[in-house]
């Protein structure tokens, strides 16, 4: 059923939000809906999507830029600078990329915007009193930094031999099963760092750097402290417990650290010339950041729907997290 927009007091905060319900992932629907299930993968992997781009990009740095392993069996200043740019290129690319089409080109007016606000100039909750500024500063400098020392050591590791290291020939189903399933795995990892991050005592002196943006853009995506970052690309490690290869960690790092670019790009589509070129944002998110206590995961995996935090964009959602949030801070 469609959103009764009528009776919505927060109606005019909005420039644009779907009509309808968010929708969920119903692989954990029940009964069982295999269609549904189908339609939700194919929407997510046949299109240009927050999936699919950190993939042709994983594909494409994988094959042409990472150094072969043989040369990371130690450290040197070559290969990690290497992998330094691996992660800042691509980041500053898509971030940036986003931005000038979005905010400074305006490419797409407002079509599809969410906020009816610009970002944030001249307010001196930002670092540098600028949002974009502040939110490039904590992207390129923090969550570059933490994420390279991260991929570094894993791939050290691997090198010299201490972990498994797989290969699409000696096991094609299980490679390609595991790379399918590290959304999933990426989903489960950050609901429950969020979750921790949101305890009220790491929220005020770390969290709290990346919720500056209640009107998010590209930069905002990893805009996160330092301490945040170094939970945050934990998730990376899972590639020391399950056997993975090269491109397993390659996608994983594009996933965790381009997908949110998109997630907090403040347009639910990319439109150019009246035609839909990408899915973009995530309206799930972004109702995170206007209301705080709600959608801590992703769609991918309902949790919030199980623990009751799921606001689904409706005005019980709205009420529903309100008073949540009341008694969270009277405790
Ligand atoms: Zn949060
Ligand atoms: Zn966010």
């Amino acid at each position: 059923m469609p959103h009764d927009f009528a009776n919505d007091a927060e109606a005019e905060r909005w420039n644009y939000r779907p009509s309808h319900p968010i929708a969920l992932n119903p692989l954990f629907a029940w009964p069982p809906r295999p269609l549904a299930v189908l339609r939700w993968y194919r929407g997510a992997w046949m299109m240009l999507t927050a999936l699919t781009i950190p993939f042709l990009v994983a594909v494409l740095v994988w094959a042409f830029v990472l150094p072969p392993l043989e040369q990371m069996q130690v450290f040197h200043w070559r290969w990690i600078g290497t992998v330094w740019l691996m992660n800042i290129v691509p980041q500053a690319m898509v971030a940036g990329g986003l931005h000038w089409w979005l905010y400074m080109r305006k490419g797409q007016g407002m079509r599809k915007k969410f906020d009816k606000r610009d970002l944030t100039r001249k307010n001196g909750t930002f670092t540098f009193n600028n949002q974009v500024l502040d939110n490039i500063w904590w992207t390129l400098g923090s969550a570059m930094t933490v994420a390279t020392v991260y991929q570094c050591l894993i791939f050290w590791v691997m090198a010299n031999g201490w972990v498994p290291v797989i290969t699409f020939a000696e096991t094609p189903v299980f490679f390609v099963a595991w790379l399918a399933l590290i959304p999933m795995w990426s989903g489960l990892h950050f609901y429950w760092v969020h979750r921790l991050e949101h305890h009220p005592k790491l929220y005020k002196h770390v969290h709290a750097v990346h919720h500056r943006n209640v009107n998010v853009g590209p930069w905002s995506g990893i805009s996160n402290h330092w301490y945040e970052n170094m939970f945050y690309f934990t998730t990376y490690f899972v590639h020391l417990v399950v056997p993975s290869g090269t491109l397993h960690l390659m996608f994983h790092v594009y996933f965790q650290q381009l997908s949110p670019v998109f997630s907090h790009c403040g347009f639910e589509k990319l439109i150019a010339k009246d035609a839909e070129v990408a899915k973009s944002g995530d309206f799930f998110h972004q109702l995170h950041h206007r209301y705080f206590e709600c959608n801590y995961g992703t769609s991918e995996i309902p949790f919030d729907k199980w623990f009751g935090t799921f606001h689904d964009g409706s005005a019980e959602g709205t009420e529903r997290t309100r008073a949540h949030k009341k008694q969270m801070y009277t405790k």
